[in-house]
């Protein structure tokens, strides 16, 4: 179902959602900072940011987790869990790659054989109203990843910009909830072909050439190459690339207690530090950058799509916005077919061009 809503009713709009939901959606920090958080006004709201810096993963998977809390009392310990959650949630305007980024952290975090309360409970009460991208980034490599800029899997809702208004499809049953709400419109058919044709443009930009498909069998024999040698060279270990990462969920779990009271905390974690993988022997398995950067590329590349049939990147282009030393996961992809290998003997450049 088609329908629109007009940028000027959106304030109102979002105050009548907050009278029921708890509402995320993304906040301009600073230039060229952007997150997504719990929006206290809807002034707040800023939808014009290309991809906010943060993903919107940290909605199902804080930053920082309390996960219980305890207390001692008489000889008793007594427990309070924090795994509930209060009031319906909704996202605003998580992009189409971030959105693919949930149903890949369902994986790990729904498997069959691990549940995640804490991650399921704020999923299970969510609505997400993702947002079209009609300007991909030339970092941009969704449609390479089996992902696209209008892409609409895993929104209840779907927005497209168009100017003075927004066209507003309803694709779940959790959407159609919204079939009724008052500032929505029926959309006429100059304004969907409108929206048609901005799809059409934008499917042409994001960039679907990086050659992902089978990179897991490739990368199989692999592990020993002197391709590792070349990659982590000129990366400084600094986890940016981790934890802006959508498909990233490394985590540390860390009891915090003050005299007879405290609370355990579940906090992000990277892979590329050297402190994640140490045991407590003192031996460190990835005492190198160079294993823990082909753990971070073979664990997206080889062990999950081993685990869960496809790859844990999306293409949001993140990892290469934002690394301080232009590394380009995209060059790494590319240098993975049988053809380019042979060239990571010679200088090769892996930084953004
Ligand atoms: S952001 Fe760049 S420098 Fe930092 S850990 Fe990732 S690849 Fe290395
Ligand atoms: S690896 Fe890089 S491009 Fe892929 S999803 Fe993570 S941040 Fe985005």
């Amino acid at each position: 179902m088609t329908l629109k809503l007009d940028k000027k009713d959106l304030k109102a709009f979002l105050e009548t959602l907050m009278e029921e939901y708890d509402l995320f959606a993304p906040v301009k920090l600073a230039e060229g900072v952007s997150i997504y958080k719990k929006i206290d006004s809807p002034d707040e709201v800023d939808l014009s940011t290309e991809n906010p810096q943060k993903p919107a993963k940290e909605v199902f998977f804080p930053q920082s987790e309390t996960m219980f809390r305890y207390e001692k009392a008489g000889k008793r310990y007594q427990m309070t869990s924090t795994e509930g959650v209060e009031r319906e949630r909704v996202i605003l305007g998580a992009r189409p790659c971030d959105i693919q980024a949930f149903s890949l952290m369902d994986d790990v975090f729904l498997g069959k054989e691990y549940k995640d309360v804490y991650y399921g409970n704020k999923r299970k009460a969510t609505t997400i109203i993702g947002l079209a991208c009609p300007h991909p980034l030339s970092t941009c490599f969704c449609s390479s990843a089996g992902g696209g800029p209008f892409l609409r899997k895993g929104s209840d809702l779907f927005l497209i910009d168009l100017g003075e208004m927004f066209i507003v499809e309803l694709l779940t049953e959790k959407g159609m909830a919204f079939q009724k709400n008052k500032f929505f419109r029926e959309a006429n058919t100059k304004e969907i072909s409108l929206a048609k044709g901005i799809e059409e443009k934008a499917s042409t930009k994001a960039d679907a050439s990086v050659p992902i498909g089978g990179i897991d069998r490739r990368s199989d024999l692999m592990m020993e190459n002197p391709f590792w040698d070349r990659m982590h060279e000129k990366c400084i270990g600094c986890g940016v690339c981790t934890f802006l990462c959508p498909t990233c969920h490394c985590f540390d779990i860390v009891d915090e207690a003050i005299t007879d009271k405290g609370q355990r905390v579940r906090n992000w974690d990277s892979c590329l530090f050297p402190l994640y993988s140490q045991e407590t022997s003192g031996h460190n398995p990835r005492p190198t950058g160079r294993e823990r950067t082909r753990q971070r590329l073979m664990h997206k590349f080889n062990y999950f799509p081993k685990n869960f049939g496809r790859v844990a990147c999306v293409g949001c282009g993140r990892c290469i916005l934002y690394c301080p030393v232009n590394f380009d996961i995209r060059q790494a992809i590319k240098l993975t077919s049988p053809k380019e290998i042979k060239k990571v003997k010679d200088e090769v450049d892996l930084t953004r061009q």
